[in-house]
């Protein structure tokens, strides 16, 4: 049996596990990504988690697979000028390497949840795959001829930055306009509730999301349920762009299956996947993929690190 390291380094939580290559986790310890402040620091809690892991079970490992919100220099294996993350910069594949003297694959981490998808997941037997994120952004990996796509700095498909809105009447988080992910994503979805606001007083005054200081996704998803009409108004426009973002995917790549998660779609899937396949094809060329939510959950991060570590992803190789 071959066992390898995963790390999925989140903006908010960080997890280490170790698993096999049936993709069964042994030991899986979860923490705060903001304990840490100093780089060093925390690529040695992480390394320390490995060898405690390791120790405990008396097994060598293949490697460590290691998925990070980017930007990320591929080549280098590093995390550059993050956003999301306490640290400027993370050396992780020469620092990991020297404190365990481990091989390391690293790469973005909707990438990473791609690789989870085709190795351990839905994608498994399909040679054409694309996995889709919904959370506080919206991101994508994408198989096609069962070859992983990268482009040329490792940072591809930065699907959630395609254009829905030609109008461009929200700024997203990149600072461009009219982008998908500033309409659909956890911290899209209020801002696009604000613009339908201003369109639609009169729903919003009748809205029991009027009386929130400050409005959530989950705010308005809640309201969706309790049948609020402005509420209704903002979901709608919400599928209706995600159909947008649906069919450019399907249009571009031509998948087999999409799988979708995220924090957004994994709490909502009831809603944003109801229907979803007949408004895609109002958009399509293509003939629609089979659109379904991940069957790993919230585990997809940390599966497709494992599948990393275990050096099965040749485009992603142990270095
Ligand atoms: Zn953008």
């Amino acid at each position: 049996m071959k066992y390898a390291v995963a790390v999925d380094i989140g903006a908010t939580q960080t997890r280490v596990a170790l698993g096999n290559e049936e993709g069964e986790i042994l030991e899986i310890e979860v923490f705060p990504t903001r304990s840490f402040s100093n780089p060093d620091q925390y690529l040695e809690h992480i390394a320390r988690l490995a060898k405690t892991f390791t120790q405990k079970h008396n097994v060598d490992i293949v490697g460590i697979g290691v998925g990070s919100p980017g930007p990320i220099d591929m080549e280098k294996g590093e995390v550059i000028k993050s956003v999301n993350l306490p640290f400027q910069r993370l050396e992780i594949v020469r620092v990991l390497k020297n404190l365990t003297g481990k091989k390391i694959a690293f790469t973005n981490d909707a990438v990473t949840a791609a690789v989870g998808e085709k190795f351990f997941g839905a994608g498994r037997g399909h040679r054409n795959l694309v996995y889709v994120t919904i959370s506080t952004g919206i991101g994508g990996g994408v198989y096609v001829d069962d070859t992983l796509l990268l482009g040329k700095q490792g940072n591809a498909h930065e699907i959630g930055h395609i254009v829905v809105d030609s109008n461009e009447e929200i700024t997203c988080g990149c600072g461009k306009k009219g982008h998908w992910e500033a309409y659909c994503s956890g911290t899209g979805i209020p801002k696009y509730a604000k613009l339908l606001s201003k369109r639609h007083p009169d729903l919003w005054n009748q809205s029991i999301l009027r009386d929130k200081e400050t409005l959530a996704a989950k705010d308005i998803f809640d309201a969706y349920r309790n049948s609020d009409s402005f509420a209704r108004l903002v979901i709608q426009g919400v599928k209706r762009y995600n159909a947008y973002g649906f069919a450019a995917i399907t249009n571009a790549y031509d998948p087999e299956i999409i799988t979708i998660g995220g924090s957004v779609a994994l709490n909502n899937s009831d809603i944003l996947l109801a229907n979803i396949e007949k408004e895609v094809e109002n958009y399509t060329v293509n003939t629609v993929p089979k659109i379904i939510l991940t069957p790993l959950g919230d585990k997809i991060g940390i599966m497709g690190a494992l599948a990393l570590g275990l050096g099965k992803e040749p485009k992603v190789p142990l270095r």
